[in-house]
């Protein structure tokens, strides 16, 4: 089992506790990351662990019950396209012209390792499927 595997399956025992993630810390800045967009609900910043030439996280600054994709209501579907578009404005402001992928990991299964709903922007290379 890969470590980011082992990562996302430890991750999961906590899921749905409610406490506070590491993007938490990033919305209050108590935890330093490069931020590239932000508006009144959604932040989109650099992944620490780049898997391409751009890679970015877009977020709700507010979870409301969003620990993940699979957590999704009614109420939070206005919030879901708000958050897509972002993504693809910040790709766009990204250079992007040629396509990216957008991930959602959800869950033990799809590896999911912070419980705060989050999208994946990968980008500037060549991507390839199956994914891992
Ligand atoms: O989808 P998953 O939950 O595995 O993704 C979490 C992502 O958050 C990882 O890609 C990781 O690199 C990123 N991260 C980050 N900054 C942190 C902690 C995690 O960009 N401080």
């Amino acid at each position: 089992m890969s470590s980011e595997v082992e990562k996302a399956q430890a991750a999961a025992s906590g899921a749905d506790s409610g406490a506070p993630t590491i993007f938490d810390k990033i919305i209050s800045k108590e935890i330093p990351a490069q931020v590239i967009y932000e508006d009144d609900q959604a932040l989109a910043f650099r992944d620490i662990s780049p898997q391409g030439p751009v890679h970015f996280l877009v977020i709700p600054k507010v979870r409301n019950g969003l620990t993940g994709l699979s957590k999704a209501t009614e109420e939070h579907k206005p919030l879901l396209g708000h958050l897509l578009y972002v993504a693809a404005q910040v790709a766009k402001q990204e250079g992007l012209a040629k396509g990216y992928r957008v991930t959602i990991n959800d869950g033990p299964d799809g590896s999911q390792s912070v419980y705060h709903l989050h999208l994946h922007i990968i980008g500037g290379r060549q991507m390839t499927w199956p994914p891992g």
